[in-house]
């Protein structure tokens, strides 16, 4: 009501004046030309006032002036509140900004914000210096135009927000980046870029020490085992008190040559992970083969093992690696079961498409809380057990590896006394059918 009280005050005055001047006009008999008159001169009243009003918006709606007259003023007043409402957010907005871009500029990690169709809407100032992006003439371009990288293009094209893709960079090809794309809004992207060059080198450097230390371990161990075969061949008489000895000298050369073995295998791995070569492998015959090779490894356990193989199932896979993988999953099962237990090896399709391979044995179990570490390379859950069975710690992280060229993973599920499950999940772009 507050409100409009000026409005209320402007009606009584002119209701009142008015009547009070029409009166002596009306008894005159000029009543109908007194109240033409008066209207068309409030009327030019109000468009004068309207010209000012107008004339004051267009110049930014400052302060009120002290002039105003009547009903106007509380509009002029209303007016420069809202005008200043909305100065004051405008302000708070471009801080807010202002902070927003000094803070991205502040980041060693480039951050492109990319439109739905690639093009660059804007960027801070660590993407000038990581890949050479130019402001104003690089906005609105598309990024795979100047990025032009066949990896990154592709790249860019699947925008998958998990994948993050290493290549050199644009302007400097002894600089590693690294990058990663992630939806944030309808149809717009963030491409973020980092500089991943000394953690690359550091990485090329670990990989090439530990395949140096194991390629340099090889020969003496090589040498070792040929002398200790050499004494152990004229057998434990001539050997008397040295037998036991050098039998356990054989046997700690055979673990670390098994281990030198796997720490090869393993940096064979990691380096040529490019040249990976695919063909069709029968994997339940090979399956077969191995289920003999585990009964072999049993001897006399007498372990119970069983194959359920689907025989048309075949795998686009690289068969050397396929069997090391395979083949660590299998003989562990051998080792962990205790005599007399059963180990199953299940090949066969999955109901939403790709292939599984399972061995479920019914040893020891594993407790719930080893699960997620059991493929670092060295994790052991009992680190004696797995050196009384012949054990390198690094079977696993072998499996995970080599399921990981393929594309495919490992589950593993384990209850303590029933027994283990480790399964090998292929996607169905590897699976092939074969022809009997
Ligand atoms: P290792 O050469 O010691 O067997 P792995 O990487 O193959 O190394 O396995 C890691 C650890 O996982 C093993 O030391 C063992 O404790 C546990 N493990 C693996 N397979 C089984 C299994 N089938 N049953 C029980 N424990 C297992």
């Amino acid at each position: 009501m507050q409100r409009f009280q000026p409005w209320l005050t402007e009606l009584w005055l002119i209701g009142t004046a008015t009547l009070l001047v029409w009166l002596p006009f009306n008894w005159f008999g000029y009543g109908a030309e007194f109240l033409i008159v008066a209207l068309a001169a409030y009327l030019a009243w109000h468009l004068y006032q309207l010209r000012q009003f107008v004339f004051w918006l267009s110049q930014n709606a400052r302060a009120v002036p002290d002039n105003v007259p009547g009903v106007w003023h509380e509009i002029y007043h209303q007016i420069y509140l809202a005008q200043k409402r909305r100065r004051r957010t405008k302000r708070r907005l471009t801080q807010i900004i202002g902070e927003f871009r000094d803070s991205t500029n502040a980041l060693h990690d480039a951050a492109v914000t990319l439109g739905s169709y690639g093009e660059i809407i804007w960027f801070n100032h660590a993407a000038r210096e990581l890949l050479g992006l130019r402001t104003p003439q690089d906005v609105g371009q598309r990024i795979s135009n100047l990025l032009r990288h066949p990896k990154f293009v592709e790249f860019e094209a699947r925008s998958e927000s998990e994948a993050v893709l290493e290549i050199p960079s644009p302007l400097d090809v002894n600089l590693t980046l690294s990058f990663q794309i992630l939806p944030y809004r309808q149809g717009q992207r963030l491409l973020m870029v980092r500089d991943v060059t000394r953690v690359h080198k550091l990485e090329q450097m670990r990989q090439d020490f530990v395949a140096n230390v194991s390629h340099e371990l090889r020969t003496p161990i090589t040498v070792l085992m040929g002398y200790l075969e050499t004494l152990s061949s004229g057998g434990e008489e001539k050997l008397g008190r040295y037998a036991r000895p050098v039998s356990q000298m054989q046997q700690q050369a055979l673990r670390m040559r098994a281990i030198v073995d796997d720490l090869l295998l393993l940096s064979r791995l990691d380096t040529e992970h490019n040249r990976l070569k695919y063909e069709p492998v029968d994997v339940p015959a090979l399956l077969k083969t191995m289920a003999d090779d585990a009964r072999v490894l049993s001897g006399n356990q007498q372990h119970e093992i069983q194959t359920e193989l689907d025989d048309n199932l075949g795998l686009m896979a690289a068969p050397k690696e396929l069997q090391s993988a395979f083949g660590n999953l299998i003989a562990n099962a051998v080792r962990y079961t205790p005599a007399g237990g059963q180990v199953t090896l299940r090949w066969q399709c999955e109901p939403g498409g790709g292939a599984r391979f399972e061995v479920v044995d019914t040893g020891p179990g594993i407790e719930a809380q080893h699960l997620p570490r059991l493929t670092e390379r060295f994790y052991r859950v009992d680190a004696g057990r797995s050196r009384e069975v012949g054990g390198t710690g690094l079977g696993l992280a072998i499996v995970k590896h080599v399921l990981e060229r393929h594309g495919a993973r490992l589950q593993i599920s384990s209850t303590v006394g029933v027994g283990s499950r480790f399964a090998c999940l292929f996607p169905a772009s590897v699976i092939t059918v074969l022809k009997r």
